[in-house]
């Protein structure tokens, strides 16, 4: 068996809601800074004990107390259904992220779905003074979901998901609270469908690829610059950047290949892994110069799992359309052979 990870294993699927500067009213911060203010938090754990067995904790809860956007925007009462009112009797957002990391343990992965949470979740940390340093291992829900359920990249809700795999629906819960619930359950069978997918074409990377590719660190930022010296042909220059050693940009190992540079459109791509600090993508261009001379410019970066996928999507519509050439190719000639 392909026993991929050790178990047991950990997953904290949470769920945020957020409240929105009001727009006609002055904000007290600037909306870019705080896109959102987190007003509640609700979590559940998926314990894996094995590749089909489950166990899903009692969910986290707690609603914070505001001190940028208090009055809550009706746009977002709307969805969430919740009031000024509701959110006095929150506490505040220090109190509820210490409460929250005690519930989480250690040793997870942490998990949401899509992964607009973290930006947000980064946001308010840092507004409130603290690290903005979250768990090291992340996995969006969403694209393993879209990847192991229908094989396809295209983004899908969770009311869509909690219907595909016919989730009972409750409404006893608050709303972060209700909707990790659902994401917890979404996860379950999402890799239940993974390990049967897995163990039926251990190797198949292009349509199931390992569950290791879609955890990624979202604290890793820091990325790695390069450019080719100038030359007159634009081929010549990207030949030249493609050459550049591809070490980590933070412990400088050399990186294993997960997917060679290729070209797709003007820009070549490529996938590479550290085994210590996960994956990154591989991005180079040429560039003119005023004196109609090429140059190329590389960047090479980490990744979360939606950035991976990219890649491994237009790697797959090249070799897709090299498939479909090459069998025009070969039609073509046996026409020739029968004329
Ligand atoms: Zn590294």
């Amino acid at each position: 068996m392909n026993n991929e990870n050790v178990f047991p294993m950990t997953f904290v699927v949470f769920d945020m809601e957020w409240n929105q500067p009001i727009p006609y009213m002055p904000s007290p911060v600037d909306p870019k800074i705080l896109p959102g203010e987190i007003i509640e938090i609700g979590a559940v754990k998926v314990q894996m004990l094995s590749e089909n067995e489950y166990i899903l904790s009692r969910p986290f809860s707690m609603v914070i107390r505001p001190v940028y956007y208090r009055i809550m925007n009706k746009q977002v009462s709307k969805v969430i259904n919740k009031s000024t009112d509701d959110l006095k009797s929150g506490l505040p957002f220090e109190e509820v992220y210490r409460r929250f990391l005690e519930w989480c343990g250690e040793d997870y992965v942490l998990c949401t779905w899509g992964d607009s949470d973290i930006s947000i979740l980064k946001a308010n940390l840092k507004i409130h003074g603290l690290s903005s340093e979250i768990n090291d291992r992340f996995l969006d829900i969403q694209p393993l979901f879209g990847r192991v359920a229908e094989n396809t990249a295209q983004q899908r809700s969770v009311a869509y998901a909690v219907d595909f795999y016919r989730i009972p629906q409750t409404d006893d819960f608050h709303s972060a609270e209700r909707d990790a619930w659902y994401e917890a359950r979404i996860l379950k069978e999402a890799l239940i469908d993974y390990f049967v997918i897995r163990s039926k074409d251990p190797g198949n990377e292009k349509d199931c690829p390992h569950l290791r590719t879609y955890i990624s660190n979202p604290n890793l930022t820091t990325q790695k610059k390069w450019r080719s010296e100038v030359f007159s042909s634009e081929k010549e220059a990207i030949k030249m950047t493609l050459r550049e050693p591809m070490n980590c940009p933070i412990c400088e190992a050399p990186l294993d290949c997960e997917i060679e540079w290729f070209a797709s459109g003007h820009t070549w791509l490529s996938l590479w892994m550290c085994p210590t600090h996960g994956s990154l993508s591989g991005k180079v261009r040429a560039k003119r110069t005023p004196k109609q001379e090429f140059f190329g410019g590389g960047q090479l970066r980490f990744v979360n799992g939606n950035a991976a996928r990219y890649v491994r999507e237009k790697w797959q519509e090249k070799n897709e359309k090299e498939d479909r050439s090459a069998i025009i190719a070969s039609k073509y000639e046996e026409k020739c052979e029968e004329m």
